[in-house]
């Protein structure tokens, strides 16, 4: 029985001796007895998932409501291509575990914002740190830990700088204490009608984006009949029921025309563009059209469905191209997603929504 418990001294002593001598004994107990909670399985989540993995913390319960994608695996070092698909709070839990046989994970692959993680949730943790990318979950666990008297640990990014905070109650200012540096926004005249920046065409196609796939009245493009006299793309707001090639092709003409035709032929007869440094042109109907006609083919003929798109963003696109790509997403996102249409949001790493946000944008710029 002793030499049992000296081998197993010993093993400890193996992995956790450097530990034991840089935080010393007494720390190294409260590391090994402390319950933590990290929110977020992402960039920053892997990172500190595996640092406190191999500093011999035993007990971690890790939330993240994502599933992992292939963008992901430049930086998120804890998933590998087979994992692509799954939720990163299971397989970053796993590889975590791989760390250290001590460890003890419990993931959930579930809305930090689920009610289940209530006041009681929080305050069987020691501590808390989140790996969170958005203001809004950031706010929420910081109002939590407040409430539940936890110290959080809060790390971020903005742009390319990174923060990491302490945050304790009564004894450091809280996420919430000083106002956050808000989006840039753009007046909404210059993108609705006169962009003349490739970065208000961005905007603008994803300002189209929410017009035709979320909520229409949040847009900055949406208008009100009751305001007078609407746009003719208003009439085409409305995803076709049936998704078949040719009734969605046929949208996306009628669409296509409105857009980038008839809209920007009112405004260049109106002379908006009087003082601007680029004038757009108008789309030539016979360009859409052969598109359309092109896109047909392609999508009818499902030797070439499987064709790769890699690369395509290195690319720079020719006209027609963009016309074909804006049309091929509108018919991919009905035949993956028509329940959804009204309630998707933009996620830059959702491809169909990169590519038609780049066609939008490029069409716009045009
Ligand atoms: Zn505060």
């Amino acid at each position: 029985q002793s030499l049992y418990n000296l081998g197993a001294k010993c093993e400890t002593m193996e992995r956790y001796g450097p530990i034991i001598r840089t935080y010393g004994q007494e720390n190294f107990e409260k590391i090994q007895n402390a319950k933590l909670l990290i929110v977020g399985a992402g960039g920053i989540g892997c990172e500190i998932l595996k640092n406190l993995a191999l500093t011999g913390f035993k007990y971690i319960e890790l939330i993240d409501l994502d599933t992992i994608d292939v963008s992901n695996l430049n930086r998120q070092f804890l998933f590998r291509p087979e994992h692509v698909g799954q939720p990163k709070a299971i397989v970053a839990g796993n590889a975590a575990k791989r760390f250290n046989p001590d460890l003890t994970v419990v993931s959930y692959h579930e809305n930090i914002k689920n009610p289940k993680f209530n006041l009681a949730y929080f305050e069987k943790f020691n501590l808390v740190l989140n790996a969170l990318d958005n203001i809004d979950a950031r706010r929420h666990v910081n109002r939590l830990c407040l409430a539940a008297n936890r110290p959080l640990i809060d790390s971020g990014t903005t742009g390319y700088l990174g923060q990491v905070v302490p945050i304790l109650k009564g004894k450091t200012a809280c996420y919430e204490c000083y106002p956050k540096p808000t989006q840039k926004v753009y007046p909404i005249c210059t993108i609705r009608s006169t962009p003349d920046k490739p970065v208000h065409c961005i905007v603008w196609a994803k300002e189209c984006f929410k017009l035709l796939f979320n909520q229409p009245s949040e847009s900055m493009l949406f208008e009100d009949e009751s305001t007078g006299e609407t746009s003719t793309y208003m009439q085409l707001i409305s995803y076709p029921t049936d998704v078949t090639v040719d009734a969605v092709l046929q949208y996306g003409e009628d669409l296509l025309t409105a857009l980038y035709r008839t809209e920007i032929d009112k405004r260049l007869a109106m002379d908006v563009y009087k003082t601007a440094k680029v004038v757009p042109v108008a789309l030539e109907l016979s360009d859409i059209h052969q598109a359309v006609e092109a896109c047909r083919a392609s999508l009818t003929n499902t030797s070439t469905t499987s064709s790769s798109t890699a690369g395509w963003d290195h690319r720079i696109f020719s006209l027609q191209e963009n016309i074909i790509q804006f049309l091929t997403c509108l018919y991919e996102v009905g035949v993956k997603d028509r329940q959804l249409i009204g309630q998707l949001s933009f996620d830059k790493d959702d491809l169909w929504a990169m590519k038609f946000v780049t066609a939008a944008s490029n069409l716009r710029s045009h």
